[in-house]
């Protein structure tokens, strides 16, 4: 069986090392418990281990687990990071407090028209391709200015930042020109007037480089939860 409370511990000391060797403030670094495929069992050792994010990406999964986990656990957030079709806003802007994935604007419409109004508003990460994958979700780079403009008027949506997931690669100095293009983007936006706060980058596999670059927001579900079947 996998130590969960464990690997969390030894998750949040990379977390530590990695920024302290950037003089960054690890306080600055929320981890985010990517939840995916785990049953309820996993996820409540991670909450009694102090975890109170978690991200899923499969809605009618992530649903059964919300709704089982929600009386007895009512501060948990729930983050959605998967690729959204439009039948999937409704559920989605009723039941989560983050949205990572936000690539379009009709998307982003939907959301914030179906927002449940005793509900804050969804705090919003744009996904972006920033390795211009063909086959990768996320918009391009050039295109993220316009979709944040629009995304900045909807008032149901609050836009907190950007969410890439790079190109695989194990080679840390690719990594770190991934997440650097990602910043760099960011940096942009708030020079522009955008008071965003968030860079969500970084998984199991790369999260040292991401906090090198100025991630702000790890998603990691392999090294707490195990290999995934
Ligand atoms: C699955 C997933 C993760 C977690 O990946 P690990 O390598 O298991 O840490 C992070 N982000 C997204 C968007 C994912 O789908």
């Amino acid at each position: 069986m996998t130590d969960i409370s464990q690997n969390i511990t030894e998750v949040q000391q990379r977390i530590v090392a990695a920024a302290e060797a950037v003089n960054r403030d690890p306080v600055e670094i929320t981890l985010l418990a990517i939840s995916k495929t785990r049953p309820i069992e996993d996820i409540v050792a991670a909450i009694t281990a102090g975890q109170q994010h978690f991200g899923e990406n499969y809605l009618q999964d992530a649903l059964a687990k919300i709704t089982e986990l929600e009386n007895d656990y009512p501060n948990l957030e729930w983050h959605f990071i998967g690729a959204i079709q439009s039948n999937k806003t409704s559920d989605i802007a009723k039941h989560f407090s983050w949205v990572h994935t936000v690539e379009r604007l009709k998307i982003a419409q939907r959301l914030n028209d179906q927002r449940p109004e005793n509900l804050s508003p969804i705090q919003v990460c744009i996904q972006v391709n920033i390795s211009n994958e063909e086959s990768k979700a996320g918009i391009p780079t050039e295109q993220v200015m316009a979709l944040a403009t629009e995304i900045a008027e909807l008032p149901n949506l609050k836009l907190r930042g950007l969410m890439a997931i790079p190109a695989a690669t194990k080679e840390p100095a690719e990594q770190r020109k991934a997440f650097a293009a990602l910043r760099t983007l960011y940096e942009q936006l708030n020079q522009k007037g955008f008071a965003l706060d968030t860079l969500s980058m970084g998984m199991s596999g790369d999260l040292e480089a991401a906090v090198a670059e100025g991630s702000t927001l790890v998603r990691i579900g392999t090294a707490i939860f195990g290999a995934r079947a």
